[in-house]
């Protein structure tokens, strides 16, 4: 039996200084070229063997053998453009910052190859950790499956996690979970609502993109309010409306709108996406004004499996214990591109809560240049992860 608790807590250590390294060295999108050297060379140094991509700087480390089941493990490394506030020691040195929490990410990945590698002989299977840069953009689907990471061997199965919060009735360092969605839908749409211009004393001369434009809005929302199920969340949310420059007088030839659509399910998505653009045509059909309407198909949802879950809480109960471990909670309406890997195989994705609050009290959400996490409970996620691969190759 793996003592896989304490086997991470002997390299916790090591976990929070690989974190904080890489928390210096924030990187953007796809390439990031300090970050995939900070972890190939504890590969090499570990004698994992990897593959790179020449289109970006994705490395899959293989450990275990093969002929059996193939499990992956995803962790995320990329950072976002925000100028880091937090005043920590080991804060951001350029001008981007890991604000997502992807450095944690990486270094949990990294505890997990070194204690896998140590104990390759016990495993009755193949892993192989995905180590992947994008995710908070370019967007789409992620590069590595392009690139083939889901075969050669062909994965079977999938598990990833990401940094949260620390929830009412939750520890520090525990781990929450849910079935079915965890993630949301997330596409971006741009219009140009073409009428023609005119004095605006004139309405009858024009065709005002404005009141075209602004009934549209309004009934995008009868979409979300009429159409879809109450108890599946959607979102459209118009973020950008411009027309004209500033006169009273003028009427706009055109009017721009930009905005994002989050669905929980595929089929709401596929179904909001396609209404939209008939809205779109029809209100402008009947008030005689023109269009030009660009969906952007962006991330799709991260839909936990019901088997990868119950075996994952299974898991993460012996390491944490049962009170360690909160299974339930809310679907988010963010974005997550490890959606596209739960497309392909079954898998599970969870948080280990663990961020804190800033030397000001208060605790910051990802995303924000005051985000703060408690890197000392790092090595219980690369505990979860090494007891999972465990229990999924004796089931
Ligand atoms: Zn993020
Ligand atoms: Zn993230």
């Amino acid at each position: 039996m793996i003592q896989a608790l304490n086997l991470a807590k002997e390299i916790r250590d090591e976990i929070t200084n690989w974190r904080r390294s890489l928390h210096k060295m924030p990187e953007l999108g796809l390439f990031l070229p300090k970050t995939a050297e900070f972890v190939k060379r504890k590969l090499d140094r570990w004698g994992i063997e990897y593959i790179t991509y020449r289109d970006n700087s994705g490395i899959v480390a293989h450990i275990g053998k093969e002929g059996g089941k193939v499990l992956a493990l995803r962790a995320d490394m990329d950072a976002l453009p925000i100028k880091e506030e937090t005043g920590l020691d080991y804060a951001s040195e350029n001008e981007n910052m890991h604000a997502c929490g992807h450095d944690c990410h990486t270094a949990m990945l990294l505890g997990v190859a070194k204690i896998l590698k140590e104990h390759e002989d016990q495993l009755n299977g193949y892993v192989k950790l995905f180590f992947q840069p994008g995710e908070e953009g370019p967007g789409g689907r992620p590069v590595m499956i392009a690139d083939g990471c889901m075969e050669n061997p062909k994965v079977d199965a999938i598990y990833a996690l990401h940094v949260g919060g620390v929830g009412e009735g939750m520890k520090p360092g525990d781990i929450t979970l849910m079935y079915g969605p965890y993630s949301a839908a997330d596409d971006q749409f741009d219009l140009y609502v073409k009428g023609r211009g005119g004095h605006g004393a004139s309405p009858h001369l024009c065709v005002d993109p404005v009141v075209v434009a602004t009934t549209i809005i309004q009934t995008f929302q009868t979409i979300v309010s009429r159409e879809i199920d109450p108890t599946e969340p959607c979102v459209i949310t118009v973020a950008t409306l411009q027309a004209g420059r500033g006169a009273e007088n003028i009427i706009s030839d055109t009017c721009y709108m930009r905005g994002t659509v989050r669905n929980s399910t595929m089929e709401n998505r596929n179904y909001v996406l396609s209404r939209m653009e008939e809205v779109v045509k029809g209100i402008c059909m009947a008030m005689r004004a023109d269009y030009d309407f660009k969906l952007d198909y962006g991330y799709v949802p991260v839909v936990n499996e019901k088997h990868m879950t119950d075996m994952l809480i299974a898991s993460a109960q012996k390491v944490l214990g049962e009170d360690g471990v909160h299974v339930g909670g809310r679907q988010g309406m963010g974005g997550e591109d490890a959606g596209f890997y739960y497309q392909l195989v079954p898998g599970c994705f969870f948080n280990l809560c663990c961020t804190t609050a800033h030397s000001d009290g208060n605790v910051y959400p990802a995303h924000n240049s005051k985000f703060t996490v408690d890197d000392s409970l790092l090595y219980k996620g690369t505990a979860v992860f090494v007891q999972a691969v465990f229990d999924y190759f004796e089931e």
